[in-house]
């Protein structure tokens, strides 16, 4: 099969803001998507009814109701994929959005080409889309996880290593997984509920403090200062986040 995903896909964009919309309509409709606009949050809701979107892009500032509150109302009867676009600093609101339900999350400004991979990555998860179902195997499987490399750290998913600072260290299974989620992340909170279900699988029940073991090992393999974390740092009652830094 040489048809790409996106082909038909349906997209719902939910945006008050006329540069986004005329901005992602051409630039989503030239990716091979369809979009319809919907300009406030009663609007998304009417659309997400009659055009069965496959996907959700949902602003989380929308006049009437709000993207939370649309999302809200969407998860309780659809496991459609949303992704949140959120302002610049309202990680508070993101991690709201997450709660609710919300896939993942992109910050304004962002551009189109991360956007897309977002949109990808999301439908690639979802099974909803796959229609022949085997797609999703062939691309979790057969796909090459990309060298990412970050602060000094460097993981190959691919090969199974990782170097801190040029010195090979050995993880653990659950260590590597987490550090390359965080990495794959890097930048973002990721709350510890999408960490653990990530990591162990949603229908973990165990210890949360699970987590928090992990993170303390995986902060002895790579801080320099393992008890003053830089890299794998602590959002308080949020979550953890890896801090890419900037230079
Ligand atoms: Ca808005």
């Amino acid at each position: 099969m040489t048809s790409p995903d996106t082909s038909q896909t349906k997209v719902l964009l939910a945006e008050d803001e006329e540069s986004f919309i005329d901005a992602l309509v051409v630039g989503l409709t030239r990716e091979g998507f369809e979009v319809t606009v919907a300009r406030d949050g009663s609007e998304a809701l009417k659309l997400f009814d009659a055009v069965e979107p496959d996907l959700i892009l949902l602003d989380l500032m929308l006049p009437k109701v709000s993207g939370i509150d649309v999302c809200r109302s969407i998860r309780a009867r659809s496991s459609v994929p949303i992704i949140m676009v959120t302002a610049k600093g309202t990680e508070i609101d993101t991690v709201v959005g997450l709660e609710v339900g919300a896939d993942d999350y992109v910050a304004k400004p962002y551009r189109l080409r991360e956007l897309v991979a977002r949109m990808r990555a999301v439908l690639r998860r979802t099974p909803h889309n796959q229609p022949g179902g085997d797609e999703e195997q062939a691309g979790s499987i057969g796909a090459a996880h990309p060298v990412l490399e970050s602060g000094g750290i460097q993981i190959d998913p691919d090969r199974h290593l990782v170097f801190v600072r040029g010195e090979e260290v050995h993880l653990r299974r659950k260590e590597f997984d987490l550090l390359n989620l965080l990495m794959e992340n890097a930048g973002r909170v990721l709350t510890r509920d999408v960490l653990i279900d990530r990591i162990w699988g949603s229908d973990y029940y165990g210890d949360t403090k699970t987590l928090d073991v992990h993170i303390k090992r995986l902060r002895s393999h790579v801080e320099v200062d393992p008890s003053h974390p830089l890299l794998i740092t602590t959002v308080r009652g949020v979550g953890y986040r890896f801090d890419a830094p900037r230079s």
